[in-house]
């Protein structure tokens, strides 16, 4: 499969089916943070590539696998919403595989109502906000230089008004650049505006593109959290339930979206960190990932 991956367990949402809207990645924002990697050029045209017939071509082809999944999350490699077609994705987990929808968002074209009606047809939307202003908007995100912060948070009050599902806030916390507590506040007092269902403090928990982006401390995070209402949940790295059994195929799968740490990978599969190890090495040296140290711990990255 090319376009569809998983389904993965996430703590949040059971078991997730992916799929990527974006390869390879396409994105309106470059964040100093983002755990793909840096966005080759932003961009904030729409697009109707990969094809969508594709795409629901994989989809139908799972569906007859009859795996098991709670949710169908729109997401990917960059910004699921560049795709002109994502809506189709949240059409089909509706009326063809009769789970729920979740669309994963930067939120920069929320700004847009067409954008805004198709998100609608999810019954979760996750969006971002991570600044207070402008100038903090650029220096986090960096986003495409059309972007404006005012008109995304407007277009999120507009949503909240529409829509009738979740919204889950997630707000990424850069030591030195959006952590203190009156710089939070000021993401709280906006956040509030527009009403989300629950919100999430995550923190650089896997090796971001900025190699000088570290991660917010865990108790720190916490202290964060009750700035927000509702209080905000500190995310960690630990997987919600365990992975399927572990074999070269299933952890390749795992690693081919997002670098994993050898502990993340040891909870997930519940066996030691020697025997995981092992089987890295096999993989590695055949060149089919790659592992190397970051901040302490080890990490594994797709090729
Ligand atoms: S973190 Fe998300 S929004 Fe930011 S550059 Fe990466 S994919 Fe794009």
């Amino acid at each position: 499969m090319k376009h569809i991956f998983g389904p993965v367990t996430s703590r949040r949402y059971g078991l997730s089916l992916g799929v990527d809207l974006s390869v390879p990645k396409t994105c309106s924002f470059n964040c100093s943070f983002c755990q793909i990697g840096p966005t080759p050029q932003t961009s904030v045209t729409r697009t109707a590539q990969p094809p969508i017939q594709d795409i629901l071509a994989e989809l139908h082809q799972w569906l007859k696998s009859k795996e098991p999944a709670d949710f169908i999350t729109a997401a990917g490699s960059g910004e699921p919403t560049l795709h002109l077609h994502f809506s189709e994705v949240l059409r089909f987990a509706r009326n063809e595989a009769r789970c729920r929808s979740l669309l994963l968002s930067n939120g920069s074209l929320f700004s847009l109502p067409e954008v805004r009606q198709d998100a609608a047809l999810a019954d979760v939307v996750k969006i971002s906000l991570h600044a207070w202003d402008q100038h903090s908007f650029e220096s986090i995100s960096r986003p495409h230089p059309s972007l404006c912060f005012d008109a995304i948070i407007e277009g999120y009050r507009q949503f909240r008004l529409d829509f009738k599902g979740q919204i889950d806030l997630e707000v990424f916390i850069v030591p030195g650049i959006n952590d203190t507590p009156d710089q939070v506040r000021k993401i709280a007092n906006i956040a509030a505006s527009f009403h989300p269902d629950t919100i999430m403090l995550n923190t650089a928990v896997r090796p971001p593109a900025d190699n000088s982006v570290t991660r917010c401390p865990q108790t720190h995070l916490r202290l964060l959290a009750h700035l927000f209402t509702p209080v905000a949940q500190a995310v960690g790295d630990e997987p919600a339930a365990s992975f399927p059994d572990l074999k070269p195929e299933v952890l390749l799968e795992l690693v081919s979206r997002h670098p994993a740490s050898l502990r993340f990978l040891s909870t997930g599969f519940k066996k030691p960190e020697q025997e995981i190890r092992a089987l890295l090495d096999s993989l590695a040296s055949s060149s089919k990932l790659r592992i190397a140290e970051h901040q302490g711990e080890l990490w594994v990255f797709p090729q």
